[in-house]
């Protein structure tokens, strides 16, 4: 499966933990080639180790990932990161902007500071760095964009989340126009809107949220990073070059009950 991975240069911004992680994990045992970002250098490095070494174990032809230090949030930073990545790879044909935060903040307490973080890591972030990758996305002939939106914002609310929702519908409509502009250079670039999935960030949101979660998932547990990663595979393959600026909800079912007495 996803025999068309084996070789890509891969750029996962946010791959040091979490869904970002288990992206960089799915695109190395398919055998690309890939970096990881984030702005913790250790934890990136210890990512990286640990992600070569389990791709060497599942599939001798694993790939090779390395971690490169960037802020999404800055735009030199995210030039810098995709230079690093073409002057490794000698190229890059997948970017999966994937970096986020999502601190809970109520609409009537959010602060200028809290509201800029949110926008800066989540859209701005991902902007910057496609932007940074397209002359070499157009170099590759084959560019894909892959973005972690999420259901909070396009789909549903989330009180706490309100400028969460935004950044993450905002990603979808830098997409939409993007999708257009891109097309003549063979890129596409779609969005994976994952439900709640099991990871640092979100157990660090406690018990009780994990809890209420997944009392509303129709699928009965919440989602793995394998799932996200498994989406991202699929819209990086060759199998998908005909799908472009599309959604793809990843969430076991969660936005499709009406209420909880919905599920049986
Ligand atoms: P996570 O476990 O907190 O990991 C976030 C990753 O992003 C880390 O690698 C972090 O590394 C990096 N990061 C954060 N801010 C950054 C910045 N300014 N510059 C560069 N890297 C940055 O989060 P997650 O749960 O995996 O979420 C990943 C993405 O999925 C986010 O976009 C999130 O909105 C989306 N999402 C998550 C869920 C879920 O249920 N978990 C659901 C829907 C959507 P450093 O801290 O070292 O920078």
């Amino acid at each position: 499966m996803f025999e068309s991975i084996r070789g890509r240069s891969v750029l996962v911004t946010g791959g040091t933990k979490g869904i970002g992680k288990g992206i960089a994990a799915g695109f190395a045992n398919a055998g690309a080639r890939i970096a990881i970002t984030g702005r913790d250098a250790a934890s990136g490095e210890r990512a990286a180790e640990e992600l070569t070494a389990a791709a060497a174990d599942i599939n001798p032809a694993g790939g090779e990932v390395s971690y490169i230090s960037g802020d999404v949030s800055d735009h030199a930073s995210c030039r810098a990161m995709v230079a690093a990545t073409v002057g490794k790879h000698g190229g890059l044909d997948v970017v999966c902007c994937n970096a986020g935060i999502f601190p809970a903040s109520p609409v009537a307490e959010m602060t200028p500071g809290e509201l800029e973080d949110v926008l800066a890591t989540n859209l701005k972030g991902a902007i910057y760095t496609v932007q940074a990758a397209l002359p070499a996305l157009t170099e590759s002939g084959r560019g894909r964009v892959i973005l972690t939106s999420s259901i909070t914002g396009p789909i549903t609310g989330n009180a706490g989340w309100s400028h969460y929702g935004a950044s993450k519908a905002g990603q979808l409509g830098f997409m939409r126009s993007a999708a257009l502009e891109f097309a003549k250079s063979g890129i596409t670039i779609n969005a994976i809107m994952p439900g709640n999935i099991v990871t640092e960030g979100l157990e660090s949101l406690g018990p009780e949220y994990r809890a209420s979660m997944e009392a509303s998932i129709p699928l009965g547990r919440l989602g793995s990073v394998a799932d996200i990663a498994n989406a991202a595979l699929f819209l990086a393959s060759d199998e998908a070059g005909y799908i472009t600026a599309q959604t793809l909800v990843v969430d076991g079912g969660q936005t499709v009950p009406e209420s909880l007495q919905a599920m049986v």
